[in-house]
């Protein structure tokens, strides 16, 4: 039996958290700089949590030694933001397709994402989704999206002790971004069109599997069995 990894966007593939990150991203600038909109002029959509920071840094002329204490605002006000606001939800078919396959013994569930770990752990367990992915590839370091990929395969591999073939490793997400990763790494890509882009926008990024949602999830499991 052939081995899948499956590797999972955040924002708009798995879940949508309303901005809420933004929000607390926002919020911490304020907190900590007095500064309002700190990120009014930077794209987060697909980009890496460190590198948004930095970017938002440069632009408001603060220097990167404040980006621990940066991050340790933002986590707690992510933490009041998601006890506070109730609008954030799992995307359709996301929680049938997770639970369905979760004991299927030769498919892995990872992340490869933007978020910082701590954020992507706290917007998957507000709403019951964490459980489901123990390792991944993070956006805490400085790097490009595809070297993030790259981390949550080679972890996936020494973690589940398992040598993924590439044509069975799948990127999945929201943005032209995450399908890039695939053809840079030479893996499948499956784009969704659930978060900032359309469905033909994402069609001309050439992903090898396209979604306007994962609703029929059977869809996607009869993709995986193929
Ligand atoms: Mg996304």
């Amino acid at each position: 039996m052939k081995n899948i990894l499956l590797i999972w966007d955040i924002d708009g593939t798995l879940i949508d958290s309303k901005g809420l990150g933004r929000k607390a991203m926002d919020k911490a600038f304020f907190n900590l700089y007095n500064i309002r909109e700190g990120f009014k002029d930077v794209n987060m959509a697909g980009r890496l949590d460190s590198r948004i920071v930095k970017k938002a840094f440069m632009i408001n002329r603060i220097v990167d030694s404040n980006l621990v204490s940066f991050f340790d605002k933002y986590e707690e006000n992510l933490k009041q933001e998601l006890k506070s606001n109730t609008s954030s939800r799992v995307l359709p078919g996301i929680n049938e397709i997770l639970e369905s396959t979760s004991q299927q013994e030769n498919l892995f569930h990872v992340l490869g994402t933007g978020n910082c770990e701590r954020g992507a752990r706290l917007k998957l367990s507000h709403l019951g989704l964490d459980k489901y992915f123990k390792i991944g590839g993070f956006g805490d370091e400085d790097a490009e999206r595809w070297e993030i990929i790259k981390k949550a395969i080679e972890n996936a591999q020494s973690f589940y002790k398992t040598d993924f073939k590439k044509e069975n490793i799948y990127v999945i997400g929201d943005t032209p971004l995450d399908i890039e990763c695939g053809k840079i790494l030479e893996i499948k890509s499956i784009a969704v069109a659930t978060g900032g882009y359309g469905y033909e926008d994402l069609l001309e990024c050439e992903p090898d599997y396209i979604f306007q949602s994962f609703e029929v999830f059977e869809e996607f499991l009869s993709l995986l069995a193929s």
